[in-house]
């Protein structure tokens, strides 16, 4: 599959054209910002680390049902996925209470939920990624109802199988952030990245931190935590 020309370029990732016009070519950066691009810098070799473990568990969430964009990995940094459009969307998934949502309710993190929460924002970098409800969807025509229901459906069984194979890895899933496409034919997959720079992990014994809050809190150990984490995941 032959390389083409650049698409677009994000804040982590940069995706080009491929000879396939249903495929496309996802790079993964070290580049690394936070508070909606305010804070900027390089966690060195995340790019590797989360294209590696993106597919890892992308795999994983294949091996249970959950379609996703990913088709083949092709090096350290590259992988091929499927060309989605993106549903404007960031579907959040919490487990235990953390970041905006301790603050929003003031809650302290850590803060154990009876249920899982979910929540949408709308994907608008302007606008900060302001939260959404169903009905803002809906009447924004951001995905149909059928389309929000399949969303929330894979949400949650994300949440299950990530949550019990980390458990085994001494990982607590607190929260993480899932994006979705739909391909030419209008079916709904996973897309975009799953990876500590998406997802709050933290050491089930230690409560350590062990994702990017590291960097947005400037607590040090940065790179350490990634590695950690791949370590944990793919044994090396
Ligand atoms: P919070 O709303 O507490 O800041 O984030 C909740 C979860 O979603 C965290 O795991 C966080 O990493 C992820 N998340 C939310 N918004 C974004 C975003 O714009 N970019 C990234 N990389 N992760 C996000």
């Amino acid at each position: 599959m032959e390389k083409r020309d650049q698409l677009y370029e994000g804040k982590a990732k940069k995706v080009f054209a491929t000879d396939d016009p249903e495929v496309v070519l996802v790079s993964y950066k070290d580049d690394a910002t936070a508070f909606n691009g305010q804070k900027k810098g390089t966690i060195l070799g995340k790019g590797a680390i989360n294209n590696r473990v993106t597919n890892h568990l992308m795999r994983l969430l294949e091996h249970h049902g959950v379609p996703t964009h990913l088709v083949r990995e092709l090096s350290e940094r590259e992988t091929l996925v499927r060309r989605v459009s993106i549903v404007p969307l960031e579907v959040i998934v919490r487990n235990v209470a953390a970041g905006s949502l301790s603050k929003r309710l003031g809650l302290a993190e850590g803060t154990p939920m009876q249920k899982t929460v979910l929540e949408f924002c709308y994907k608008d970098d302007a606008l900060g990624d302001p939260m959404v409800n169903e009905y803002h969807i809906a009447a924004m025509r951001w995905a149909t109802e059928a389309e929000l229901d399949t969303i929330c459906r894979y949400s949650l069984k994300v949440n299950q199988v990530l949550g019990d194979y980390l458990k085994d890895l001494n990982i607590q899933l607190i929260d993480f952030k899932l994006e979705f496409g739909r391909t030419a034919d209008g079916t709904v997959i996973l897309a975009d990245e799953i990876s500590p720079d998406t997802c709050r992990f933290w050491d089930t014994v230690t409560r350590e931190k062990l994702d990017k809050d590291r960097f947005r809190r400037d607590l040090g150990g940065v790179e350490d935590a990634y590695q950690e984490i791949m370590k944990r995941l793919m044994g090396e």
